[in-house]
């Protein structure tokens, strides 16, 4: 029988006990059944439990949650919401989980300066929503943005449609708070924008986890841009809408957003939400323009022009915030109607030259053709950031297998035509094996060792992003489970 988590864990009770001493009870999850939740984020193929999670609600039961770690030599893994997408939150030899969730509180806003410092559990979505009366926006918005964490947006230096004209994660975060593996608290960066000497911020951004815990973060906020227009291009192939997204920036307009849907996902979004796609389109481009209201029109009628010329079939203007806001559900919402498609899928991400991408989505067609797989298409195509997605059956081992294949032929694909292995989704524990691909045994070094400034014995995510490095790179190999 369970009588308490020292008892369901495989942690010693003295440290179960302290920890339960520094957060209270109600923050501890122990029990098997309830951490059956936690065991995978959104990249399902490989799943792990921790022995126990901790959802500390401050800074300083942060602190006393790694020192009590620290002391114990006990490895730990951060999570903010599992909304990831290539495993980062899965405990990988990591007994102990601490989740954000309950630091979710915006702490500050600070418009004069165009700021707001907030508790790295905040939802991404509700610091737009906080600044958006007086006419601001925090930039970043991936779109899992009504779920996502601040946290797990450092984390993963996080983008979103919007990022092709705005930057990522990176370029929005002035200051973060950060508790190091052994629970000590330092402030990195600041509240303004120069800084002096190594850029310690732009280590800790991207870091997936691995450099400790960000519990505090100080962000920009962006003006609302005067006027939007949104355009919806559908086009009889594939070709012409992405000959459309190079020709579209190459005319010198850097639209706010350029995304892509292709066949598959066009069907599945249809189905959800009856968009009114028409049936043979085989690729939708949305692109929007925003900025100053002079001369926005004459924007508008360039780019409809272009789109036109690289042969679009049809193309429809949103008329107002409604319609605007009816484009964009299909392309938000995507990944939720894939569900009808199929009982799982795996969202790949990587990135090529824009103008690499005809290309690619060849290549991704031929190997779904040869692993005989589905896999379809929605993605930030002004950046070049695809995320292919793997329909399989966790049920089917060889499907599982063949859609691990797939996923790993797209990235040496990237790779080999210029790109690289993740435009927004990070390494996580689902990429680890191809970072040779990308980089040289010394690069791997490199990165391990200013790792190791910020934890010194890796305890903080354990088996993610590096490969494990000793006088020669050697990969580790994480306990990899297809979920069966
Ligand atoms: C439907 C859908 C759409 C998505 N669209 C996008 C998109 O457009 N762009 C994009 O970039 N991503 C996208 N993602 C991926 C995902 O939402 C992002 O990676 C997001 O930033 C993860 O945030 P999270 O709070 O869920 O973090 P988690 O998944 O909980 O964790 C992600 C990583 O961050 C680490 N971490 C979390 N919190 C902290 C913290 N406080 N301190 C240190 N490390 C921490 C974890 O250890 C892990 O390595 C999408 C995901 C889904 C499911």
């Amino acid at each position: 029988m369970e009588t308490n988590g020292a008892a369901a864990s495989s942690l010693d009770s003295k440290l179960s006990a302290e920890l339960r001493e520094i957060v209270g009870d109600a923050a501890l999850v122990w029990r098997p059944s309830e951490l059956k939740v936690y065991e995978c984020d959104g990249w399902t193929i490989e799943k792990s439990r921790p022995d126990l999670l901790v959802m500390p609600r401050t800074t300083a039961e942060v602190s006393a949650v790694l020192k009590a770690l620290h002391k114990r030599k006990v490895a730990f893994v951060p999570r903010g919401a599992g909304t990831g997408l290539s495993g980062g939150a899965l405990p990988l030899q990591a007994p102990v989980m601490i989740c954000t969730s309950r630091m979710n509180r915006i702490l500050s806003i600070d418009l004069s300066n165009r700021r707001a410092e907030v508790e790295s559990g905040v939802v991404n979505l509700h610091v737009s929503n906080a600044v958006k009366a007086d006419g601001y926006f925090y930039a970043p918005d991936p779109s899992s943005q009504m779920a996502c964490t601040i946290g797990g947006n450092i984390a993963e230096n996080s983008g979103g449609p919007h990022t092709l004209k705005y930057g990522v994660t990176t370029n929005h975060v002035l200051g973060v708070e950060l508790v190091l593996p052994d629970g000590e608290i330092v402030e990195l960066g600041g509240a303004t924008e120069d800084r002096l000497g190594y850029d310690l911020l732009g280590a800790v951004i991207g870091a997936e986890g691995t450099a400790g815990i960000v519990t505090r973060a100080t962000l920009k906020l962006m003006r609302e841009p005067q006027s939007r227009q949104t355009l919806l291009g559908i086009f009889p192939d594939v070709d012409s809408a992405t000959r459309a997204v190079s020709a579209t920036i190459a005319a010198g307009t850097i639209p706010g957003a350029i995304e892509m849907m292709d066949r598959l996902i066009i069907r599945a979004v249809e189905a959800a939400f009856h968009l009114g796609l028409p049936d043979d389109a085989e690729a939708v481009l949305i692109i929007e323009l925003d900025g100053l209201e002079a001369g926005m029109s004459e924007r508008l009628e360039r780019v409809r022009e272009l789109v036109r010329g690289c042969g679009a079939s049809e193309i429809r203007i949103a008329r107002d915030e409604a319609e605007r806001a009816n484009i964009w559900k299909g392309r938000k919402r995507a990944f939720g109607a894939v569900g009808r498609l199929a009982s799982n899928y795996a969202t790949q991400d990587g990135v090529v030259p824009r103008t690499r991408l005809p290309e690619i989505l060849r290549q991704i067609a031929a190997i779904a053709q040869r692993q005989h797989l589905r896999i379809g298409n929605v993605f930030h195509a002004g950046d070049g950031n695809i995320h292919p997605i793997v329909l399989y059956d966790e049920r089917d081992p060889d499907e599982v297998r063949r859609a691990i294949e797939a996923g790993r032929e797209i990235l040496q694909a990237c790779v080999q035509l210029g790109g690289s292995l993740s435009g927004e989704h990070g390494i996580g524990a689902e990429k680890i094996h191809e970072m040779p691909l990308l980089f040289s045994p010394d690069d791997l070094i490199v990165m391990a060792e200013l790792r190791r400034v910020f934890d010194p014995e890796q305890r903080s995510n354990p088996n993610k992003i590096i490969p494990t490095p000793g006088a020669c790179v050697e990969v580790t190999t994480p306990h990899r489970q297809a979920a069966l």
